[in-house]
This record gives structure tokens, C-alpha cells and sequence, in this order.
């Protein structure tokens, strides 16, 4: 894997592809800013070998122009106050300040770009646009995994400008190391936890897990469409009922691999959507009309608990209820106390992206597991099996 341990960046422009999606509240604070510190590694080893560092990022899902709430100069006293040293930034990632403020840039110093976003030629994977950007750095490099599987302008189109100079970042190898570990030779037993909405979302990396796991929990909202397919009552709880017949073959290909299956037995019901509506417990399939499943019940959460700290290898992706409202939190919860307890034994953790990692973030587990992944979509993709375009740009 070509990274930037490979490079001496002494003098050297390095136009790395970060990901500073980062949330932002009104008054431009940012509200979690994992994001940013997870990028740093990379940015100071480059500025540690007396190199210049030029970041690009995207910031939101602008429409084409400009939009003041999406510019990136929102982020600039931070990333100054994680680097220790004042960034500068330029008003336009491409055009003459782009290139005049890199070109003034001195060894150790950062320059941030304003997003890229702020063009729709970035989500074409315009060349062109790709090329405008590539003169601005001498190498490039490519740390942002959360975009890794979208073939945008900086993300990929824009390697082929680096033929000789074009390598990852830590992030991104500790990415792509750590899903390796969950994809081939996973210790066992081999647990896969799933959650989230929607079974269909996932169901490819599902199919995929059945022939390397040993135990497949599921649980979230998706249980229920399992809890409906098995002709159970679900009250109001999310279905997808055009995926009943899925759920009932997911269920068949995990006996026939013999992949032992976890589905809830039971789980806290409400009368509304709402953290201060009125809750029971009801077992799976015994869900009264106009009540909704939000969390995993108890016996649940003991027959889950036991089997992910009975685990070596551990993935989880999706939460097992909505935890983000505290009534409805405390499935999620203890399985990520599993996880960590598990963890503690000695095996190896991942955590996917997005809601996930907001879970055990919002649990104070995050340093408490093997690894939290910074990437969604992306590392659902890998672990499907899809090469990831910003990977493949960087390999070819
Ligand atoms: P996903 O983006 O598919 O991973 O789904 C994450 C979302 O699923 C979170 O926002 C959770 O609140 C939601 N979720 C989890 N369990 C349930 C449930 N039982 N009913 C409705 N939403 C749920």
C-alpha cells in the first residue's frame, strides 16, 4: 500500500483529499469533530518533514455555488487550534487565489481550500476540474475514506495527474487495514451485528457476511420486517413489506451456511414516536395494534450481550433501536457495552460509520473498542466487496 510513510515531503506541495464533512451547528460550531482530528496524523507528518500542505474537502450538499453556510472558512479557527498554527484559506478551490496562495504557501505551512462542492463538476468527476485542481500540489493524497467509494473530481479523476505521486494517507490505510482484518482472517467466532432501518440498505453486505461469520445478529428497526415475515404482529413498527420474502430467504441461507441466526425475542414498544410516550415490553411477534417497536427488550439484550462477548471478531453497523432518544437508547447501549467488554478479552471490534459510531460516541465508548470507522457508505462498500473508486485511483 503506497501511503505517505513511502514519501519525504520536505518542500513539497501534498494536495490531500481530507473529508471536513463535519457538523455544524447555526452559529457554525462544530458540533462532533472526529472528522478533523482523524485527518490530523497525516497533516502533521507531512508538515513534520518541512513539507506544504494544501487541504480539499467538501462540506455539506451545496447546490452548485456558493452557500455561506457550507463554507469551509467555518472551520478554520479549529483546525487552527488543532494544528497549533493559523491555517490559511483560500475563497475558491480552484481560479488564480487558489493557485497564487498555494505557491506563496512556506514549508510547515496549511492552506484550506473553500469546498469543493461549491462546483457540481466535483460530483462529475469532471476532468477538467480535476486537472485545475491537480496543479495546485505537488503530490497528492488521499485521506478522506468517507468518499472513497464516490468517483468525484478529488476523490479519484484527479489521481491520474499524480502518476508518480499519488499515495494514501493514515486514515485511509488504517481504513483499509482494519476492514482487511474483518474480511480475511477473521479470528472466530465471527459475530456481524446489524441495525438500522432498513434491511434493504444493507442487505448486500448481509449476503456477504453469511460466508464468513459464524453468528448474525439482527436487530433495529430492520428486525421487524423478520418479526412480520414470520407472520408476527408488529403493531406500527418500520417494515419494509416488499421484503418479506428477502427476510425469509436471508433466513434459509443463514441455515443452510450454518450461520446461527439472532433475531430480538422481545422489545420496548411505544404508543408514539416520541421519547416521553407511554412504553411496555412485548415479545417479537406479540406487538399490539398502534404500538411501535423502538428498542430491543431485555431477554434480548442478555441473548445478544452473551453471544457478541462470547466473540473474537466483532462488526457492528446500525443501532439497535432509535438511541437517539434516551428512552429508547438502552439496547444499543448494551450491546456496545459487549462489544467493549468483549473487546477487553481480546478481540478485535469494528464499528462502522455513521449512526454507530454516533451511538458509541454518544456512549463514551469510542476509545473502548478496537476500531470506529470514519466512513458509512464507503466501508459498506468495501466490505461488499466493491472497490472503492478514491482506492482503485490511488492502487492503479
Ligand atoms: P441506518 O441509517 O439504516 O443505519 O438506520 C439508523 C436509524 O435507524 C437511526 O436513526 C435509528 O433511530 C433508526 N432505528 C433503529 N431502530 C429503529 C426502530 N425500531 N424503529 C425506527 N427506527 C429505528
Amino acid at each position: 500500500m503506497k501511503t505517505v510513510d513511502q514519501i519525504s515531503f520536505a518542500g513539497k506541495k501534498a494536495l490531500i483529499r481530507v473529508d471536513f464533512n463535519v457538523p455544524l451547528d447555526e452559529n457554525y460550531n462544530i458540533t462532533d469533530d472526529n472528522r478533523m482530528t482523524a485527518a490530523l496524523p497525516t497533516i502533521k507528518k507531512i508538515l513534520k518533514d518541512g513539507g506544504k500542505v494544501i487541504l480539499m474537502s467538501h462540506l455539506g450538499r451545496p447546490k452548485g455555488g456558493p452557500e455561506e453556510k457550507y463554507s469551509l472558512k467555518h472551520l478554520i479557527p479549529h483546525l487552527s487550534d488543532l494544528l497549533g498554527q493559523q491555517v490559511e484559506f483560500a475563497d475558491d478551490c480552484i481560479g488564480q487565489e487558489a493557485i497564487d496562495k498555494s505557491k506563496e504557501l512556506e514549508k510547515g505551512e496549511v492552506l484550506l481550500l473553500e469546498n469543493l462542492r461549491f462546483y457540481k463538476e466535483e460530483e462529475k468527476g469532471d476532468v477538467a476540474f480535476a486537472e485545475k485542481l491537480s496543479k495546485l500540489g505537488d503530490v497528492y493524497v488521499n485521506d478522506a475514506f468517507g468518499t472513497a467509494h464516490r468517483a468525484h473530481a478529488s476523490t479519484a479523476v484527479i489521481a491520474q495527474f499524480f502518476p508518480e505521486a499519488k499515495v494514501f494517507g493514515y486514515l485511509m490505510a488504517a481504513e483499509l487495514n482494519n476492514a482487511e482484518k474483518i474480511l480475511n482472517g477473521a479470528a472466530k467466532p465471527f459475530t456481524a451485528i446489524m441495525g438500522g432501518s432498513k434491511v434493504s440498505d444493507k442487505i448486500e453486505l448481509i449476503e456477504k457476511l453469511l460466508d464468513k461469520v459464524d453468528n448474525l445478529i439482527i436487530g433495529g428497526g430492520m428486525a421487524y420486517t423478520f418479526a412480520k415475515a414470520d407472520g408476527g404482529n408488529i403493531g406500527t413498527s418500520l417494515v419494509e413489506a416488499d421484503k418479506l420474502d428477502l427476510a425469509i430467504s436471508l433466513k434459509q441461507k443463514a441455515k443452510d451456511k450454518g450461520v446461527k441466526l439472532y433475531l430480538p425475542v422481545d422489545n420496548v414498544i411505544a404508543d408514539a414516536f416520541a421519547n416521553d410516550a407511554k412504553t411496555g415490553v412485548a415479545k417479537t411477534g406479540e406487538i399490539p395494534d398502534n404500538w411501535m417497536g423502538l428498542d430491543i427488550g431485555p431477554e434480548t439484550v442478555k441473548l445478544f450481550s452473551k453471544v457478541v462477548e462470547e466473540s473474537k471478531t466483532i462488526l457492528w453497523n446500525g443501532p439497535m433501536g432509535v438511541f437517539e432518544m434516551e428512552t429508547f437508547l438502552v439496547g444499543t447501549k448494551a450491546v456496545a457495552e459487549a462489544v467493549v467488554a468483549a473487546t477487553e478479552k481480546g478481540a478485535f471490534s469494528l464499528i462502522g460509520g455513521g449512526d454507530s459510531a454516533a451511538a458509541v460516541a454518544k456512549f463514551n465508548l469510542t476509545a473502548d473498542v478496537s476500531y470506529v470507522s470514519t466512513g458509512g457508505g464507503a466501508l459498506l462498500e468495501y466490505m461488499e466487496g466493491k472497490e472503492l473508486p478514491g482506492v482503485k485511483a490511488i492502487n492503479d
